[in-house]
């Protein structure tokens, strides 16, 4: 049938892709500062400090190139993080550094929630804003200039602010996020999942066929003359009956399967755990009841019937567009054996 871009696995959405960008910054940072401090704690005759500036400099330069391609970001931003926070702690403790080195640990709400979310990032924050405010105590608390309620209170109150902030700020970023890939993964007119949806839950029904050997199966459903109805009905009429086959198919169908609207007035659907002989009888159930009940639509009573081409994974092929390949022809085979049947 005619598949524009139906043979090609849909390309997974990936998640907290703003993440990668905001630590490429970081290191950059961390690359140029680290040089900087560690010239100024050089001649300040603080070398304990200095020697883990280049450390954390040459660090970060390094870790550029992985960053750039992995798909483990999330492994990353930890290995680079907590030496990042433990060295700022360790700066912070030194007894030659200024007191106003303090305002680096407002950077690290700002940096935790941003690179690893509001649940491990909050913690991560608030683990290290904790640190650093003990620290503080052990070196200034006695100190009548920093030592005073009003000191402390200032310091306090914009740390939680801050914390507060990208907490409540990544939270809604998160749920936009969310609803974005929900739109993404959706088809607006029937609300079935679409294909980019099916080529994500391929990826995992491929991983749960390999380890234990499930079976799996593809429909591929096209409905038979469809340009007739529009043409005989009107767009909006085809846009019901659209609705109708997906209501259909959604009643009809296990929770564990996917039905999806490929595009057009085409339908794809994985039956999880079924072989193809299970998969046959599933799809003479759903072709049957299209074919028996007319889509009724005020004064109209459409008649429908569709075509379904049947490939199971495993003896019809390994991959997502092998796969369609094999239901695509079976499909064909189905409209050229006069339409309203399965062939599987
Ligand atoms: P066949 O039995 O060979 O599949 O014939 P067909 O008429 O179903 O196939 P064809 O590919 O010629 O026509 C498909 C039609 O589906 C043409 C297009 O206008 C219509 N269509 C595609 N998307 C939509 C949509 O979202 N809403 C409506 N109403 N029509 C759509
Ligand atoms: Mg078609
Ligand atoms: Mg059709």
């Amino acid at each position: 049938m005619a598949m524009p871009s139906g043979s090609r696995a849909a390309e997974p959405i990936p998640a907290h892709v703003h993440r990668r960008p905001v630590l490429q910054v970081l290191l950059w940072f961390t690359a140029a500062f680290g040089t900087i401090f560690a010239i100024l704690n050089y001649r300040n005759g603080n070398y304990g400090i200095m020697a883990a500036e280049i450390v954390m400099g040459v660090f970060a330069l390094s870790l550029l190139r992985i960053v750039r391609r992995t798909v483990h970001l999330q492994r990353w931003i930890l290995v680079y993080l907590v030496p990042f926070f433990s060295v700022m702690m360790y700066a912070l403790t030194t007894s030659l550094a200024a007191p106003t080195i303090f305002a680096w640990v407002l950077l690290i709400p700002i940096l935790s929630h941003l690179l690893l979310g509001r649940w491990v990032g909050g913690a991560m924050a608030a683990f290290y804003m904790l640190v650093a405010g003990a620290i503080f105590f052990w070196k200034f608390g006695l100190d009548p200039g920093f030592g005073n309620a009003r000191s402390v209170a200032n310091v306090a109150l914009a740390s939680v602010c801050i914390f507060g902030f990208s907490y409540v700020y990544e939270v809604s970023r998160e749920n936009a996020e969310n609803q974005l890939r929900r739109m993404a993964l959706t088809d607006p007119l029937t609300g079935l999942p679409n294909r980019a949806r099916l080529g994500e839950v391929f990826d995992s029904e491929k991983a749960r066929h390999l380890r234990s050997g499930t079976p799996l199966c593809l429909l591929m459903i096209d409905l038979d003359h469809f340009k007739q109805v529009n043409d005989r009905y009107g767009h909006d009429a085809g846009d019901a009956v659209l609705c109708f086959v997906a209501d259909t198919l959604r009643e009809r169908l296990r929770p564990s399967d996917l039905a999806c609207r490929l595009g057009g007035e085409e339908f794809g659907i994985f039956l999880a755990e079924t072989e193809s002989r299970q998969a046959r009888a599933v799809a003479e159930d759903l072709r049957g009841a299209i074919a028996a009940e007319p889509c009724r639509r005020a004064d109209q009573a459409i008649d429908l019937s569709m075509s379904i081409g049947i490939a199971q994974l495993g003896p019809d092929g390994d991959d997502l567009e092998t796969l369609f390949n094999a239901a695509d022809q079976r499909l064909y085979q189905a409209k050229i054996g006069g339409r309203n049947q399965v062939v599987g």
